[in-house]
């Protein structure tokens, strides 16, 4: 979601003249993207700010910019950082661009530099989010979900098409639950999908995050009736037992999910499914972690983002205590994820000597570099030319991350 409003805020000051630097020194304007899901994220923004407390010191023209899940209570923050200019909710790029216009005076030095167009795009359908898991603060940060309508969403992906756009990724905190605050017999994600498989010029369409209480069996036929629509699922499991899953206000039970994978492969054979999970957990104890390790081990998945357990703000489950020990924490996490690596490491050595379709998104350190429907990176050397093409590539070699493999 970040990624996506940094992509429409780089494209809203490039029209009004602002042209990127890598070096935060340089900069009239910085404006920082912020993330809180776990204590480490909010860490990382309180040190980048900290550092450009000296640069507001010595540049003190710069405006400095806040956006994101760190913007909480505004007041707060302005007495907290008032070397900070600005600060402005998650996603709130009309107010970033109105404050920008306001606040820099009118520079006729500025040319316009329109930014290259990406080969794929984040398009978000819908904001903000309905569930209530108890560790989670996204929705106490970006409020209650709000779908944008259809109609506007299919313009955007049509003007994207038109600059050179290949591929889009329809973004939502649950983009499978797209729809559901919009009056009764509004358009749920397979109706969004659909409308956009009709559009001539974009050849793939990606959707993530689901959630599992929200997939439906028609958004699983819409998949995998299409074949832009690429066959890949985010699905976070978050736990293996039912206890924490139940602690967790999650809505589904184990034997749901399992079914629901079971489904989903079934309609789809040969698709790919990533999760999410959470270690340590308050409570979680030995025997709830190894169901957790036994569900990944059994359903084969073919990414999982590991994350321990970090208590909120404002969340429910702070009120739980946090008591598995960072180490036990740690332990746990690396178990599982020496498990996947085995794990994707077996799946990708399948594809050996496969032939796969890939989206070539860019050059790399020597490199092309692009994605397979199923959402494989793949890496390979060619001398001509090849961003923004689809080509068949023949694997040579495989790791749990990425394929390498030769134009056929
Ligand atoms: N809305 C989707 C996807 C959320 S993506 C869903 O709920 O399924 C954000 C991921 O960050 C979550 O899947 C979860 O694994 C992780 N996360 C959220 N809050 C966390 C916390 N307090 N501690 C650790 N991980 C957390």
């Amino acid at each position: 979601m970040n990624d996506a409003d940094a992509a429409r805020i780089a494209q809203g000051l490039s029209a009004m003249g602002f042209q990127p630097t890598h070096q935060a020194e340089r900069a009239d304007l910085v404006i920082l993207l912020t993330c809180v899901v776990r204590q480490s994220a909010e860490d990382k923004v309180v040190g980048r700010l900290s550092s450009l407390k000296s640069l507001k010191r010595q540049h003190p023209h710069a405006l400095i910019t806040v956006m994101g899940c760190f913007v909480d209570d505004e007041q707060a923050l302005s007495a907290r950082f008032p070397y900070v200019d600005a600060f402005f909710k998650p996603s709130d790029i009309e107010g970033l661009l109105q404050f920008v216009r306001h606040s820099l005076p009118a520079a006729p030095h500025y040319q316009t530099h329109p930014i290259a167009q990406a080969v794929c795009a984040y398009v978000p359908i819908s904001y903000g989010c309905d569930h209530h898991c108890t560790y989670c603060i996204v929705r106490l940060r970006r409020g209650k979900q709000r779908s944008r309508p259809l109609p506007e969403i299919v313009a955007e992906v049509r003007s994207l098409v038109q600059r050179g756009v290949r591929e889009v990724t329809l973004l939502g905190q649950n983009v499978d639950a797209y729809g559901q605050d919009l009056p009764p017999g509004a358009p749920d994600l397979a109706d969004v999908l659909l409308a956009l498989h009709e559009i001539e010029g974009l050849w793939r369409i990606r959707f993530l995050t689901s959630h599992p209480a929200d997939m439906s069996l028609k958004i699983i036929k819409t998949v995998a009736s299409s074949s832009k629509i690429c066959p890949h699922f985010e699905l976070p499991v978050q736990s293996g037992d039912d206890e924490i899953l139940r602690r967790m206000g999650r809505r589904y039970t184990v034997a749901q999910y399992r079914e629901l994978v079971r489904t989903i492969r079934e309609h789809i054979p040969g698709c790919s499914i990533a999760t999410d999970v959470i270690v340590g957990f308050p409570g979680e104890s030995e025997a709830q972690f190894q169901a957790t390790y036994d569900l990944l081990a059994s359903l084969r998945f073919d990414t999982v983002h590991i994350a321990k357990y970090s208590p909120r703000p404002g969340t429910p489950a702070t009120r739980l205590p946090d008591d598995v020990p960072p180490e036990e924490k740690e332990r746990r996490r690396a178990l599982l994820e020496k498990l996947q690596i085995q794990i994707a490491t077996e799946i990708n050595a399948a594809l050996l000597g496969k032939r796969v379709e890939v989206l070539v998104e860019k050059y790399h350190r020597g490199r092309w570099k692009g994605r397979t429907p199923t959402d494989k990176l793949v890496f390979f050397e060619d001398t001509t030319d090849r961003r923004g093409q689809l080509v068949t590539i023949a694997i040579t070699h495989s790791g749990p991350w990425s394929l390498l493999g030769k134009v056929v």
